[in-house]
């Protein structure tokens, strides 16, 4: 990305929107949306601090969180919790989507919207519970570990 140049939509008025919640546009929180704009995908918050150290040595992860939380609110990143509890972000969520993880292999799936309005809708008939499996990361063991045993 031209370090001078104008970031990409949506990310092009989070300055604005920023400054419309009462936080100042700092260097510190540029750094934060043009990684945030060249990651795809999922981030933690502990690789975006560490993405953002790369670029800005001065980054404090207070203002990472920070930033990431009004971001939350403006809708342009999600979080979610990995299998052990730490936040993960969807960064410009498309569809929501929770996770799988396989407590033998490790290895980590998403959610099929099928499979998502399946434990939805069995939670919904249960008790009326409105579950938000996009929140959350369910633990277990994949298909080939479990016949494996
Ligand atoms: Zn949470
Ligand atoms: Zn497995
Ligand atoms: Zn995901």
């Amino acid at each position: 990305m031209d370090a001078n140049g104008s970031l990409p939509a949506p990310w092009d008025t989070v300055g604005d929107r920023l400054r419309e919640r009462g936080l100042r546009w700092t260097p510190q929180r540029r750094t934060v949306i043009e990684v945030l704009a060249a990651a795809d995908g999922h981030v933690t918050g502990a690789d975006l601090v560490e993405r953002c150290r790369a670029r800005d040595a001065s980054t404090i992860p207070s203002t990472v969180y920070r930033t990431l939380d009004v971001l939350e609110e403006l809708g342009l990143v999600r979080h979610g919790h990995g299998a052990d509890g730490h936040e993960e972000f969807h960064v410009r969520p498309q569809e929501e989507h929770g996770h799988l993880h396989c407590a033998d292999c490790g290895a980590t799936w998403e959610l099929e919207t099928s499979q998502a309005s399946a434990i939805e809708s069995a939670f919904r008939a249960i008790d009326g519970f409105e579950i938000d499996i996009a929140h959350v990361t369910l633990v277990g063991r994949c298909r080939a570990c479990a016949g494996s045993s």
